[in-house]
């Protein structure tokens, strides 16, 4: 950061949510941000993508054909990957978007929410990357 020093050194982004009907066609699949790109709030971009490829090279041990392993990949990763790309969907404009209010709402309700224990719970299994889908997680009994 020290080489810095001034913002025409830095180089502004922006994000766009992808949603495929489908990760895979006849010779080829979507994994990691290929498949679900979204913007980086909730931090789990680099956790989806190698948990996308453990699995699925876990369903080419179970399944020999290409096509089969695919489908066995969709139906273990689909509504894992589909709460995240929702969840932030939904939050990117809290924390990026033109106008102060969706700021200061997120500064206002976020703590808020973080101290409410049911919530807090669901705050952390998602940022731990342990939720599987709005209702379900991967470690039901893991005291948050
Ligand atoms: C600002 C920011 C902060 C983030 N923070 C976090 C975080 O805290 N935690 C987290 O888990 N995730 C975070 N992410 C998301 C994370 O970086 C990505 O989700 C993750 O890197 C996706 O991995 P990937 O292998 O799918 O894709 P990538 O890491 O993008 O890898 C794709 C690779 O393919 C290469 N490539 C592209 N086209 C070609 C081509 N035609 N031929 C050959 N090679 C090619 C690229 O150069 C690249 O090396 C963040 C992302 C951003 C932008």
């Amino acid at each position: 950061m020290a080489r810095v020093t001034s913002f025409d050194e830095l180089t502004f982004t922006t994000y766009r949510s992808v949603f495929m009907k489908s990760c895979w066609s006849d010779r080829i699949i979507f994994l990691g941000d290929a498949g679900h790109p979204t913007s980086p709030h909730l931090g789990q971009g680099a956790n989806l993508a190698l948990e996308d490829v453990w699995t699925f090279s876990e369903c080419l041990k179970q399944k020999t054909e290409f096509q089969s392993a695919c489908l066995l990949y969709e139906s273990l990763r689909k509504h894992k990957l589909r709460y995240y790309q929702r969840l932030t969907h939904w939050l990117t404009p809290f924390f990026q978007s033109e106008g102060n209010m969706k700021g200061w709402g997120r500064d206002i309700f976020l703590p808020i929410m973080s101290q409410t224990p049911l919530l807090r719970s669901q705050m952390l299994k998602t940022l731990c990357g342990f939720k599987t889908g709005w209702t379900k997680s991967e470690f039901h009994k893991t005291e948050l």
